[in-house]
């Protein structure tokens, strides 16, 4: 380590440690509401309302972003003395939508963002930076915010719309995860359901592993949204429902991607709560999901076929994955809307997602024994042929399941292979690419389509992520 490296780490060390809390922010949390615009090659901010929110529910000590996750990082400064005094990582809606067809296209969408800080004293100066392929990241947008300013909203002055309950409660919000539990296309009859697959997912993340040896750091509340009609939109089917958050099937394309463009709407409701974490319950019975991290998961909660309930918790806590952790998708045989959106030889910033080759600089290389050869073998071409057999049926035609169990019962045979059970290395396939891009372990919750646990990689990123809002 050279002079300038050193005088680099303690310019850094002295600005974290320097973060008081009670010196730059009072207890509650300013939401910044903004548009994000754009196409292929052009992205534009700007920005909406801000907002006067409840107390704050994220950590009070861990100011700066440790975990260095997220396509996009939000950074704010003390206009006065100049120190940053708050980051976070995040993905977006906009992000997944900027490789897809549309956007390579040429066409300029928008979508509505919000980032919530906490609240600060005096002025602010917020900057949203994105990352370049080669992950670096890179400032687009930046503001001067005055948080007195008359014009800042104070949401905590409206009556709550509907009615939220904290139904796991482990303490005060800044040291525990508060995940909130939303439903959407519950209508008025619907009601006693939401209060039950609530409950059902809040038991069923805290019982999966590593939640469940950290359930005490977990508070959970639950907000009964009330939308007019049961159901989601299904715009593949041309099915319209009036469901209060706006979540809809079909997401870029994909009959199983559940997202919500009604993001203002989901940030007014959930803004009742101290919350940290957002998870949508959607009451319809297609197969479906979604999680970007930092923002929200989604989850269907209607079964589609009998005998196949599993699912719907295997979806659950997959998704959460995403949202909360920022883990990445492992599998790559299904088909799914981006272009490129990992490319071979850039490694990616997903803790369980590499396009290293190299055991050295391998970022999970503390769990890999020196036996174990980088790449790891296993029986990849025989999984890929099944897989292609398996890409080619109907996902929403009757015989799906059917047609499916043969292939899928091969594939599993494949993954649980013994000798390639509890190995963590380089396994080649991950994040919707073939080849170039790997997974630590042959099998996870992030890769196959089952209850398996989630890898020592993913546990070990989850339970950082969990320190990240409790110490
Ligand atoms: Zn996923």
């Amino acid at each position: 380590m050279n002079s300038k490296y050193i005088l680099f780490f303690f310019v850094i060390v002295s600005v974290s440690t320097a973060q008081q809390f009670p010196q730059f922010f009072l207890d509650k949390t300013l939401r910044v509401d903004y548009y994000h615009t754009g196409t292929k090659g052009t992205e534009i901010f700007a920005l909406d309302k801000i907002y006067d929110e409840g107390i704050w529910s994220g950590s009070k000590t861990q100011l700066l972003d440790n975990l260095n996750y997220g396509e996009y990082m939000i950074r704010v400064y003390d206009t006065q003395s100049g120190s940053m005094i708050y980051s976070r990582g995040f993905s977006s809606m906009f992000n997944e939508w900027h490789s897809t067809d549309e956007s390579l296209a040429g066409i300029m969408k928008t979508f509505h963002e919000t980032a919530r800080i906490p609240f600060p004293k005096n002025k602010i100066q917020l900057t949203i930076s994105r990352r370049d392929k080669q992950m670096i990241f890179h400032e687009l947008f930046s503001t001067v915010i005055d948080p007195n300013n008359s014009s800042v909203v104070n949401i905590q002055k409206r009556t709550p719309l509907f009615k939220s309950t904290k139904i796991v409660d482990n303490g005060a919000s800044d040291k525990k995860v508060d995940l909130l539990i939303l439903g959407d296309g519950y209508a008025k009859a619907d009601m006693q359901k939401f209060r039950s697959d609530a409950k059902h997912y809040s038991d069923v993340l805290l019982e999966a592993s590593p939640y469940k040896e950290r359930k005490k750091d977990f508070n959970v509340w639950t907000i009964e949204v009330e939308s007019k009609e049961s159901g989601i939109d299904k715009p593949g089917k041309n099915e319209w429902k009036e469901n209060a958050l706006g979540t809809m099937y079909d997401t870029f394309g994909s009959a199983r991607y559940i997202l919500t463009e009604e993001n203002r709407t989901l940030r007014d409701i959930a803004g009742q709560v101290p919350y940290d974490a957002i998870a949508i319950l959607v009451n319809d019975n297609r197969y479906g999901g979604g999680g970007i991290y930092n923002l929200y998961t989604t989850c269907f909660s209607v079964s589609d076929v009998k005998g196949m309930e599993w699912q719907m918790d295997y979806v659950f806590v997959h998704e959460l994955g995403h949202s909360f952790a920022g883990l990445g998708d492992e599998y790559y045989t299904s088909s799914v809307s981006y272009n490129d959106f990992y490319q071979a030889g850039v490694e990616p910033w997903e803790p369980n997602l590499t396009a290293s080759m190299n055991k050295e600089n391998l970022k999970w290389k503390s769990f890999v024994n020196s036996s174990t050869s980088i790449p790891t073998p296993w029986r990849k071409a025989e999984y890929d042929s099944i897989e292609a057999l398996r890409g080619k049926l109907d996902r929403l035609a009757t015989d799906y399941y059917e047609k499916r169990k043969p292939l899928y019962e091969a594939g599993q045979a494949i993954i649980n292979d013994p000798k390639f059970k509890n190995i963590v290395g380089t396994f080649e396939g991950a994040g919707y690419v073939s080849k170039g891009i790997f997974r630590p372990s042959i099998d996870c919750r992030m890769f196959s389509l089952s209850l398996v646990g989630f890898d020592p990689v993913c546990s070990a990123a989850i339970e950082k992520v969990i320190d990240s809002y409790v110490k």
